[in-house]
């Protein structure tokens, strides 16, 4: 099954993506992941991206979609893939058909992520990941146990996005508005979406995502 996670940034894709991967054996493809490895390695690809990313607005399509079919070449997904932060762009969603169906593969569902604008920009100003392990914390929803340690691997350095600012988040979200939104209905007209309510607890989310994939 490939899996596309929709939603606006701070909505828990990546968290979602990360239980669904070791639950059900697909591979993570997190287009963010990629370019935030690149700009920390100094490649040509992140000196092209990071600008962009600090300002909160989209990297061109041909960058992501290069950087999705080196991943899918690589022979992963034996299971499927788990689409995490991509496709944002309708040309991306018809790069990533025409990816697949050269695997003779598809689309299988999309689950949107649906959260208020106002809830996201606290829920992203606030939050804080290990350095070590990558393990998130949240200044409000999830301290560690002790203050300063991380409660996994017991590292005590931690760090922030660059690019998780209010004034960047405010642009993430237009971008997100009016960039990506539009696939909602796209997919809509493929009759592949399934919507969940991500204000809710995480356990209730993980539940609905459950459902919409087992009666996909
Ligand atoms: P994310 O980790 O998914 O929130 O992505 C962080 C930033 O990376 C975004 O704000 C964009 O600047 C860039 N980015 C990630 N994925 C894409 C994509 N599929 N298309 C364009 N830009 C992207």
């Amino acid at each position: 099954m490939n899996l596309v996670l929709l939603g606006p940034p701070g909505a828990g894709k990546g968290t979602q993506a990360k239980r669904l991967q070791d639950l059900r054996s697909l591979v993570q493809l997190s287009t963010g992941d990629m370019l935030r490895a690149a700009v920390a390695a100094g490649t040509e690809l992140g000196r092209q991206a990071g600008e962009l990313m600090e300002q909160g607005q989209l990297v061109p399509d041909a960058l992501v979609i290069g950087l999705i079919a080196e991943s899918m070449d690589e022979g992963k997904g034996g299971a499927g893939f788990i689409l995490d932060g991509f496709p944002r762009t309708i040309g991306q969603a018809e790069a990533l058909n025409t990816l697949l169906q050269s695997r003779g593969e598809k689309v299988d569902r999309v689950v949107v992520i649906e959260v208020d604008d106002d809830a996201l920009v606290a829920r992203i100003t606030g939050r804080f990941t290990c350095a070590t392990c990558g393990e998130g914390y949240h200044e409000l929803f999830k301290l560690p146990k002790v203050e300063g340690v991380c409660d996994v691997c017991g590292g005590t350095k931690f760090s922030r996005r660059a690019d998780d600012t209010e004034e960047v988040v405010r642009e993430r979200l237009k971008a997100y508005h009016a960039q990506t939104e539009p696939l909602i209905g796209y997919y809509k007209a493929q009759d592949k979406v399934s919507a969940v309510d991500g204000m809710a607890d995480i356990e209730t989310v993980q539940k609905e995502i459950d459902q919409a994939l087992d009666g996909a």
